[in-house]
């Protein structure tokens, strides 16, 4: 077996999976809408997964238990932040668990997550929900294929749906 037929940096590896918390609920599974596509070595699935699908072969079924320090962080107890309302756009909707990239006061781009808000206030998480959690995996390789040059370039896997690339606009900014 040549290493192009195993999971490998710069492939595009199409997994089924399905997620449980330690108290063995289902958080998300791919069973019931279908395969995803992913760039293995680019950081799109958490450490700890990855890892575990290194070397692997179209078949391989696995399951794999992945720490918080692998998985989305520990959980940082500082990491909720309150805005005023008034610094968001009047239109915007604020569901809990929603993601929302905010700029801070030096410019740079924070991931949070929204916990509460109200008419005054907007509060954020600067944890991922499953941050802290250690996630149990059963995870199948279904498929493999080299990625191509613009994959590469923006660093994720592109679906059936070519051109559809959200990225394709902004990409200047990336880095
Ligand atoms: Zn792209």
């Amino acid at each position: 077996m040549s290493s192009d037929d195993v999971v490998a940096e710069a492939r595009v590896v199409t997994i089924q999976y399905t997620l449980w918390n330690e108290a063995g609920e289902v958080l998300d599974t791919s069973r019931d809408r279908g395969p995803v596509d992913y760039l293995h070595g680019a950081g799109e699935l958490v450490p700890g997964l990855e890892r575990a699908l290194e070397g692997q072969a179209v078949g391989a079924k696995l399951r794999v238990t992945v720490s918080p320090e692998d998985g989305y962080g520990l959980r940082d107890p500082e990491g909720k932040r309150e805005f005023p309302r008034e610094e968001f756009p009047e239109d915007a909707s604020f569901e809990p668990g929603e993601q929302i990239v905010v700029e801070d006061e030096e410019g740079e781009e924070l991931d949070l997550w929204v916990l509460a808000a109200d008419a005054h206030k907007v509060v954020l998480d600067l944890n991922h929900p499953l941050a802290g959690e250690t996630l149990h995996f059963e995870v199948e390789v279904v498929g493999l294929r080299p990625a191509s040059a613009e994959e590469l370039e923006h660093g994720h896997a592109h679906g059936d749906d070519e051109g559809a690339c959200e990225d394709d606009e902004d990409q200047d900014e990336e880095g």
